[in-house]
């Protein structure tokens, strides 16, 4: 892990699995309102790591804005699924989705992006998502999301800022 911090901006960069050992919980989080987190570099979680990643973010300073860059598809699943895991307001910057041909089962990963490939619910207006149309590099058959588009967009329901 490092980082690297402006007045009370913080930027850091994750690498490896979320797990007991994780640095990033011994960051003096509640110094930062901004706190971007860059999880390319992320392989996976564990349950320790999602019990030390959710007290991580209860120690937050109160309105502070969490941005998620790059989280790969493990992690965009368990703000999806483990409830609480990032606090009300944080944004999906982007996220890594798999796609598959159904032609010859070929294997594709996109970086999917907020406010071109999905946007947040705001105000009276619902969440888009406009996912990209891929072409198989091996056979150039269409490509199909290998996932379940409305269940791994929900955290777009979930924020209100
Ligand atoms: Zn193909």
């Amino acid at each position: 892990m490092n980082y690297k911090t402006n007045g009370d901006a913080i930027e850091i960069f994750l690498e490896g699995p979320i797990s007991e050992k994780t640095e990033l919980f011994d960051v003096k989080i509640q110094n930062f309102k901004n706190i971007k987190l860059n999880l390319s570099k992320v392989t996976f979680i564990n349950s320790i790591g999602v019990k030390n990643w959710i007290s991580w973010t209860v120690r937050f300073s109160l309105g502070t804005k969490l941005v998620m860059e790059e989280c790969p598809y493990v992690i965009v699943n368990q703000v999806n699924i483990v409830h609480g895991f990032v606090p009300k307001g944080t944004v999906i910057a982007s996220f890594i989705a798999p796609f598959l041909c159904e032609s010859c089962a070929f294997e594709m990963t996109m970086k999917l992006e907020n406010d071109v490939h999905y946007k947040y619910a705001v105000n009276q207006l619902p969440h888009e998502v406009h996912l990209p149309d891929l072409t198989c590099t091996k056979c150039a058959s269409p490509m199909e999301p290998d996932f379940m588009v409305e269940k791994i967009f929900s955290f777009l329901k979930e924020k209100a800022v």
